[in-house]
């Protein structure tokens, strides 16, 4: 009865085969499938007023509920501000002409692999030439495959997020050492959020801590069960955002945003206001 353990097995093969391979669909299918855009915009900037770009393409994990608030959240933040705000999920706009019309670009909750090689040259050298890059929570995960993004814009390399809670409350605190040109930034709030756990301490590769939380009040287990100690370099002083200059651009990255309710705090949404403001060179 050889044959038939054989069978078994094959069977058994295949069947795990199939199940892995339709899992992968249905997440692909959720989150978003590979896909280029190269077609530039149909749209005309306004030369008077700063240009903001919201770009919340994702082909890896989608944060659907946060992405649709903050879409509005942005707009009344542009309202209030005299900026121009232009929402896309299209890359096209990442081109030779039309990307380094704005001042700002915003990463939304954007992940996974979004550019071709040479729409990531485009960003690279807009930044360096003094574009302004703003990163949102997913901005940061592991799912973007881009050393040069994760070395330079980010900071720090992701490793997991709790998830026994995934979403905890912990007091965000304004680092002292805050650069006096950020006015107006609420020094500490109570914010409750998937707080991501990074390889490294941020500040190691010189970026300036914003605003942190208490690693130690966050139970930082991730999906590893037999890693106990998961929340590596980040301890007791847990960033949660921070800023950098990166050549002659601005980049501003914060780790929150996972939840819808996020896009209606106050405390949140004024870090957002002055982050487009510095790091678009505005104040
Ligand atoms: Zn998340």
């Amino acid at each position: 009865m050889v044959w038939l353990k054989r069978v078994g097995i094959a069977l058994l093969i295949l069947i795990v085969l199939a199940i892995t391979g339709a899992g992968i669909f249905a997440y692909k299918a959720k989150n978003g499938f590979a896909r280029y855009e190269t077609t530039p915009h149909d749209i005309d900037l306004p030369g008077n007023m700063p240009s903001v770009l919201l770009f919340s393409k994702t082909t890896a994990f989608r944060h659907s509920t946060a992405i649709k608030a903050s879409i509005p959240a942005f707009e009344r933040l542009a309202n209030e501000n005299g900026w121009f705000l232009y929402h896309t999920e299209d890359a096209g706009i990442i081109n030779q002409d039309q990307l380094k019309e704005f001042d700002v670009i915003i990463w939304n909750n954007s992940t996974g692999p979004v550019l071709t090689k040479d729409q990531r040259l485009l960003v690279q050298g807009y930044i360096n030439d003094g574009g302004g890059f703003i990163g949102i929570h997913g901005a940061g995960d592991d799912s973007h495959k881009w050393p040069w993004y994760i070395q330079h814009v980010i900071g720090a390399r992701f490793s997991h997020h709790p998830i026994k809670d995934q979403i905890q409350e912990a007091n965000i605190q304004l680092h002292p050492s805050v650069d006096s040109s950020w006015n107006q930034l609420s020094a500490q709030w109570n914010h409750s959020d998937e707080w991501y756990i990074f390889y490294d301490h941020p500040s190691i590769k010189g970026m300036n801590i914003m605003y942190s939380i208490d690693g130690t009040t966050i139970n930082p287990n991730g999906n590893l069960l037999w890693v106990t100690d998961k929340d590596f370099g980040m301890g007791e002083d847990h960033p949660v955002a921070w800023y950098n200059q990166v050549g002659a651009g601005r980049i501003f990255y914060t780790s929150m945003g996972h939840t819808a309710g996020t896009f209606d705090n106050p405390d949140f949404l004024q870090m957002l206001k002055s982050a487009v403001q510095w790091t678009g060179g505005l104040e």
